[in-house]
């Protein structure tokens, strides 16, 4: 059966030859979507895909160059993304060493700028041609900045600067132009292939689609594609319309998008570094506004992320697909729930662009205390805070963790049951 355009489906079978694989890790990713055990369970599935086979080596590109996009001193972002990467790395090749499937050798790690400096004989020339295209065309340059917001990078010059880098690298990749150093495959592969979860760039995708400097690769049965390891589909660039393809991630946030619309006037969900995802003001908010509402039918027992509206009700927000499920705790809150616990609102004046974060102790005595619907106890909340304010108690609290002082300083925040039951 013919695909259509914008539609695809996952890999049947790699081919037989050799070839390489190659995933860019995102350095705001490697904690979590692509934490070593994440590219681990990654690898294995891939693995399913591999019937007998010549050889398959797996390059791995860490995206250091992020850090020219921070303005965090140079010699703090180096030490911290040196530690990353080499965790990571060690990480993964502990879980794939443990397994005597897999070969050693046919794993190599590389940081972005050492590609491009091994590659700098093509590179260099490949990117400045591409750059004085980009600078001549509008629809370009409408992408990369698409790509530069959907990535939360900024939009200054250096941010337009590292996704043009990004994608001529991918680009040259598929066309057979780089070096990929690996010493399982050492240069004599048929085909290579770029993974990565999520979804491609637009800017990307336009590039191929455009092929400015007339690249063929057909020994290269993916010279025109790209693997999502999240929603496992096998994109083809050269059958996608770049006007009705969707481009956004909605898929992945667990929302009901319709019921939650007012909501989301005020507040939307991102990624936050080290912590998943959480809620950013898309305005300013005075002290007592009201910031979001909590939506969903009350439950009398508790999983680790129900959200208590009095003593004995609580919403579960992933079954009511409510924002509230990416309400981070932290020691120094923003915001406060409402006497019925159905809304939050401003502790004091919050800006745009700020996370919005509640403290767990205006919810609860304790936590894990309450019994579920049949009998078991709930998990009791990952304890340790990582909210990184520089008070941070180092724990997530619970308002018998208060100390007296506190319990004053929040008293006209916490659940009205919390301040009854205290004078009792
Ligand atoms: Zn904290």
């Amino acid at each position: 059966m013919a695909l259509e355009t914008n539609q695809f489906f996952d890999i049947s079978k790699l081919p037989q030859e050799e070839g390489i694989i190659f995933w860019g890790i995102s350095m705001n990713r490697i904690g979590n979507e692509q934490s070593a055990k994440k590219c681990f369970e990654y690898l294995k599935f891939i693995d399913t895909k591999i019937k007998r086979t010549d050889g398959i080596g797996m390059v791995t590109w860490y995206s250091d160059y992020l850090y020219f996009l921070s303005d965090e001193k140079a010699h703090v972002l180096r030490d911290r993304y040196k530690e990353l990467m080499m965790q990571h790395k060690h990480g993964f090749l502990d879980l794939i060493l443990k397994d005597n499937v897999w070969i050693k050798k046919a794993f190599s790690f590389y940081t972005f700028g050492q590609v491009i400096l091994d590659n700098s004989e093509i590179y260099k020339s490949a990117y400045d041609k591409i750059y004085n295209i980009y600078k001549n065309d509008v629809t370009f340059q409408e992408y990369v900045d698409f790509d530069c917001k959907k990535g939360n990078h900024g939009l200054e010059e250096k941010e337009k600067i590292f996704i043009l880098e990004e994608i001529v690298t991918i680009y040259l990749a598929a066309k057979g132009q780089l070096n990929f150093n690996n010493r399982f495959i050492q240069g004599t592969e048929q085909w290579v292939l770029q993974l990565y979860p999520g979804r491609s760039l637009k800017s990307e995708i336009y590039l191929f689609q455009l092929n400015p400097l007339k690249l063929f690769n057909p020994k290269n049965k993916f010279e025109n594609s790209f693997y999502d390891l999240k929603h496992k589909v096998l994109y083809d660039y050269t059958r996608i319309d770049i006007d009705t393809f969707d481009f956004s991630e909605k898929d992945d946030l667990n929302i009901d998008f319709e019921q939650e619309k007012d909501n989301l006037l005020r507040v939307e969900i991102k990624n936050i570094e080290g912590k998943g995802k959480g809620l950013i003001t898309k305005k300013d908010f005075k002290k007592d506004e009201v910031v979001f509402e909590v939506i969903g039918n009350t439950i009398t027992y508790a999983t680790d992320y129900t959200i208590p509206i009095n003593e004995t009700e609580k919403v579960e927000p992933r079954l009511s697909k409510s924002i509230a499920q990416y309400m981070n705790h932290s020691c120094e809150p923003n915001i406060y729930p409402s006497k019925d616990g159905r809304k939050y609102l401003a502790m004091k004046y919050v800006e745009q662009g700020e996370e919005l974060v509640t403290n767990y102790a205006f919810l609860g005595f304790n936590f894990g205390e309450e019994k579920t619907i049949n009998g078991k106890e709930p998990k009791k909340i990952n304890s340790n805070c990582h909210c990184g304010f520089k008070n941070c108690k180092g724990k997530i609290t619970a308002y018998n963790d208060l100390i007296d002082d506190e319990k004053e300083k929040y008293k006209d925040f916490v659940l009205p049951f919390l301040n009854i039951k205290k004078k009792l």
